[in-house]
């Protein structure tokens, strides 16, 4: 998969796909095949998918999910499911790759990030170009250190789909230089509430 991203990135897509390939894994095949159903539990295999952020860790008013409304209003602060306004801050929802070890595809955050507010308005405005800016994480994702500010670069996407969070340093950027590993997605979902270890059949 292409993205528009920075060289390092680049690299690190093809050192990935370079290492033992995941598709010799049947834990890897059985969780992405549809028709796959673990014989103790009925579990179907369910595909990659984004570990995705409702709101900033800073939105105080609950989740977005829960609510009907598409846009979002609390007194001034604003939500929607791709832009946020708290206060004097201002945040977009975004997508932060990870390359996946094995193969040549892509795990995903789908985090928000705070960015100037002369950033936001272009990004929000659909007549505006929108070249990218720089960005603070505004979700703690587990391989970040909490309390720590980390610093991204923006960079805009292909149409209709979200722009991309590149890490300039710390242990997100280690991860995005290094890749994910299946193991370490499935440790991340387990995490969340949903173990599919051991219902994909034996690690090679
Ligand atoms: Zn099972």
């Amino acid at each position: 998969m292409t993205l528009p991203c920075p060289d390092w990135f680049t690299k690190a897509q093809a050192r990935a796909a370079a290492m033992p390939p995941l598709a010799a894994d049947r834990r890897w095949r059985a969780f992405n095949d549809p028709e796959y159903t673990c014989p103790c539990c009925g579990l179907k295999g369910p595909g990659l998918q984004d570990i995705a952020y409702d709101h900033p860790d800073a939105w105080p008013h609950g989740a977005h999910a829960d609510q009907d409304e598409v846009i979002w209003q609390v007194g001034r602060d604003r939500l929607t499911s791709d832009l946020c306004r708290l206060k004097d801050a201002y945040f977009i929802r975004a997508t932060l790759p990870m390359p996946l070890q094995g193969s040549d595809e892509l795990f995903a955050y789908g985090p928000w990030a705070r960015i100037a507010p002369e950033a936001f308005a272009a990004y929000a405005d659909p007549q505006a170009p929108f070249d990218g800016c720089q960005a603070v994480l505004a979700n703690a994702l587990p391989a970040t250190p909490p309390m720590r500010p980390v610093a991204c670069a923006v960079m805009p996407s292909q149409p209709g789909t979200r722009p991309l969070l590149f890490a300039h340093d710390g242990p997100l950027r280690s991860g995005q230089e290094e890749g994910i590993s299946f193991d370490a997605i499935l440790a991340l979902y387990a995490a969340a509430g949903q173990d599919y270890r051991g219902h994909l059949g034996e690690k090679p």
